[in-house]
């Protein structure tokens, strides 16, 4: 092939590893390409056997950079006419995360972007009725837009807008004509929604505006509103369970979209926070909301990126990745991030951000304030918002007017179980099954929380002298037996870190003696409830709300609602039932044990332990009516314990904190984590070992005070048959950290793959 023509050269990221500077490799640009810019989708040849691969140009140059003989140089294939461009506007942020998180630029772009952006499929819009104002009624109409018209007017105020088609088969019209009559007469409104909007707006159950806010409230959105026309700030809102946070957020963002401006409200999980987002909804109806998280399909996912890119989304809603909804960086007003602790906010893939952490640079580079929300903030935001100076803390100790925090009880698991005359297993001591019964008969509902699904985490043979227990061929871990009525064995053992299954042995292999299975799971209190509470029947009058019987986004919001609508009166789950709900009738929370995750090798256990004991505990007493909290834990006197009963983050914070600087971890440190993985236990311990040494070297070059440990197995030290070792670093500060680890890479030693897994920040250590 003759040698191209070339009119420029770009830098593009290849989906690929193989970018060692994060930068983007160069290629040339042939006459009939002049015309592509940064942000495009190209086609190029990659390695010797010039392999057609895409990637994306982050760069347009005149002149090759001096990496690369101008001699070497291909030219790009061609344009990728079938995809969308990813927007130039978050070029900056994608080259942060990609050399932030250590992970390849292309890489990092391609995951910024939803598959059905990428790939372009397709979309679809409903147009939602509503009554315009002033309602008119009394206007002369002919038949068929009187009915539409009455229909429309007969439905609960709550129940508006409403779905075109609906409202034709209401009131037995067959065309859309009449519609289209009704509002050139300026008697209804129309407004286009996507499919995604119009079921949120289904469950946009809690519209309603309170009055006034509280004085304290007030203080907050005032001082917020005052660094609007500021720049960036970054303000931590720690505000109790209850305490109105959800409704400062609803008026700082009205002031925003009032403004003209885009407002992205980030939550953990939206599936598991149907409510805000039914709130938010609620309370913007003639505003667009794009929402973006996983539970959607590919179409309704490219249907509302497309919506915030053309600048017709007011308000961005969603989980982690809506940080990277395309809203242009000058329309960018405010950033909310709510829960902020959450751990969801983390990726755990590459590039492994933090959606918190990204929140906050791209607000900085839009130059807009950022609120993060929670009742149990991290540390790290906790301890930023008291040593720097550009953060601002709003505190908020009590909740509502009218609503108290719960009483909480901590009681003495073993105690509990031993205050028990018969010999069989009781995972609902006497206190709490009381307190369950008084619920039920009052007329109350009760959330009981064990965050361990299954039935039983431990498949032992009863003697202790053989020691017998059931671990996973593929895992260094115990397995977990599920029951299962349908199957003829009645369950299936499996394991939770690489979903193996087996059928439960009968026989101990070693002694033959009969197996017994104990320790905890959601699917044991769910036995036990119902011998306790013969008249709770599951799906009727009781759930379980975990991972297996919660497949998928849309079976929770069901769930929910169904709760909401106060048939159910218990709700057994996981964690799952700990975030964000809000219904008025929750008047008990039973914690079935506190300390599942408590003796955990991670530094973050207690913090975690604290959050999950306060966070459950605020789900009731969120009314009128006063709630109490049964915690049942094997250790009732530890501080997470105790100051989460007490409803005390600020002394949990402080004391935690002191042992955190004695100790010289984070927030006082900064911590990146390498896990090599490998089939053969040696290799990966030998890679390991190379990897310590290159790290130690570079660290004598870059500063002393950075420690590397290790390398040691991971405290799960082989997953789904690969051996896991593990380094950590730890460094003074961010940027000491930053400099490492761009060292390390641009010499070839960290690129993250399969089997080198580079997490900076942390945040599982198993
Ligand atoms: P948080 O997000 O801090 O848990 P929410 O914003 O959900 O708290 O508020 C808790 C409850 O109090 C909600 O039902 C909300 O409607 C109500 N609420 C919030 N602010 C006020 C107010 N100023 N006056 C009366 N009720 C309020
Ligand atoms: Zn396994
Ligand atoms: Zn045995």
């Amino acid at each position: 092939m003759p040698p191209q023509k070339l009119v420029g050269y770009a830098r593009v990221a290849v989906e690929r590893a193989v970018d060692r500077s994060g930068g983007g490799l160069t290629y040339g640009i042939p006459e009939q390409l002049a015309d592509l810019t940064a942000g495009e989708r190209v086609i190029v040849p990659l390695g010797r056997g010039d392999k057609p691969v895409a990637g994306y140009i982050v760069q347009c140059l005149d002149q090759p950079g001096a990496d690369i003989p101008i001699g070497a140089i291909k030219p790009i294939i061609r344009r990728d006419s079938k995809a969308v461009a990813f927007p130039p506007a978050l070029l900056e942020l994608a080259q942060w995360i990609s050399s932030y998180y250590c992970a390849p630029l292309g890489v990092t772009i391609a995951s910024m972007m939803p598959a059905a952006v990428k790939h372009n499929i397709g979309t679809v819009t409903r147009t939602m009725i509503d009554l315009a104002e002033p309602i008119a009624l009394g206007e002369k109409l002919p038949a068929k837009q009187r009915a539409l018209l009455e229909a429309l007017a007969g439905l609960p105020a709550d129940q508006r807008p409403i779905e075109m088609h609906d409202l034709l088969h209401m009131a037995g019209v067959k065309t859309a004509g009449p519609v289209n009559k009704l509002r050139e007469r300026g008697l209804i409104t129309a407004t286009t929604r996507s499919a995604v909007e119009a079921r949120w707006a289904e469950h946009a159950v809690d519209a309603r505006v309170p009055d006034a806010l509280t004085p304290m409230q007030q203080r907050i959105v005032t001082d917020i509103t005052r660094a609007f026309s500021a720049g960036f700030s970054a303000h931590l809102l720690y505000g109790v369970t209850g305490s109105g946070k959800t409704e400062i957020y609803i008026r700082l963002i009205q002031q925003v979209v009032d403004a003209g401006k885009t407002a992205m409200l980030l939550v953990p999980e939206i599936s598991l926070t149907p409510q805000t987002g039914g709130r938010l909804i609620g309370r913007f109806p003639n505003h667009r909301v794009a929402i973006l998280h996983s539970g959607l399909t590919a179409a309704q996912r490219h249907q509302h990126w497309a919506m915030v890119e053309s600048g017709d989304a007011d308000i961005v809603l969603g989980a982690r990745s809506a940080v990277f909804a395309p809203v242009p960086d000058d329309a960018l007003g405010l950033v909310i991030v709510d829960e902020e602790h959450d751990h969801s906010y983390k990726q755990d893939q590459a590039p492994r951000y933090h959606g918190r952490d990204v929140a906050i640079r791209r607000a900085h580079t839009a130059g807009c304030p950022i609120v993060l929300g929670s009742a149990t903030p991290s540390l790290e935001s906790w301890h930023n918002a008291a040593a720097r100076n550009d953060w601002s803390l709003h505190r908020i100790p009590e909740r509502i007017p009218g609503m108290k925090l719960p009483r909480v009880r901590v009681l003495d698991f073993l105690e509990q179980r031993k205050a028990r005359k018969d010999r069989g297993v009781h995972l609902i001591g006497p206190v709490l099954e009381r307190a369950l019964g008084e619920t039920i008969n009052a007329g109350g509902q009760a959330l009981l929380l064990l965050n361990r699904r299954g039935y039983a985490n431990y498949i032992a043979c009863p003697d202790q002298n053989c020691g017998w227990a059931l671990t996973c061929d593929h895992c260094d871990v115990t397995m977990v037996y599920h029951r299962h009525k349908t199957l003829p064995t009645g369950g299936f053992v499996q394991c939770h870190h690489c979903e193996a299954q087996t059928k439960l042995p009968a026989h101990c292999p070693q002694c033959q003696k009969r197996i017994t299975t104990f320790g905890l799971g959601t699917q044991r209190v769910e036995e036990e409830l119902h011998r306790k509470f013969p008249q709770l029947v599951t799906g009727e009058t009781m759930l379980r709300l975990d991972s297996d019987t919660m497949r998928g986004s849309h079976a929770l919001h069901e769930a929910l609602t169904h709760f909401g609508t106060g048939e159910i009166k218990v709700l057994l789950g996981t964690q799952m039932i700990a975030k964000g709900l809000d219904y008025p009738n929750v008047r008990l929370v039973g914690i079935i044990n506190a300390d599942t995750s408590i003796n955990l090798p991670d530094f973050r256990a207690t913090e975690r332990t604290f959050q999950l004991v306060s966070q459950v505990s605020g789900r009731c007493g969120r009314s009128e009516q006063p709630g109490l909290v049964i915690v049942q834990t094997f250790q009732p006197d530890i501080p997470a314990i105790r100051l989460a009963a007490e409803h005390n983050f600020e002394a949990f914070a402080a004391l935690e904190l002191q042992q955190r600087h004695a100790c010289g971890l984070p927030p006082f440190a900064r911590m990146a984590r390498l896990v090599v993985r490998d089939r053969d236990h040696t290799k990966a311990m030998t890679r390991a070992k190379d990897l310590t040494r290159v790290m130690i070297e570079l660290v004598a070059q870059i500063d002393q005070n950075i420690r590397v440990r290790g390398p040691a197995p991971c405290p799960i030290a082989r997953i789904a048959d690969k051996h896991r070792v593990q380094i950590e670093i730890m460094a003074p500060n961010a940027v000491t950290l930053q400099k490492l680890i761009a060292a390390g890479r641009s010499q070839g030693y960290l690129h993250s793959t399969a089997d080198l897994v580079i997490d900076v920040d942390p945040l599982a250590l198993l």
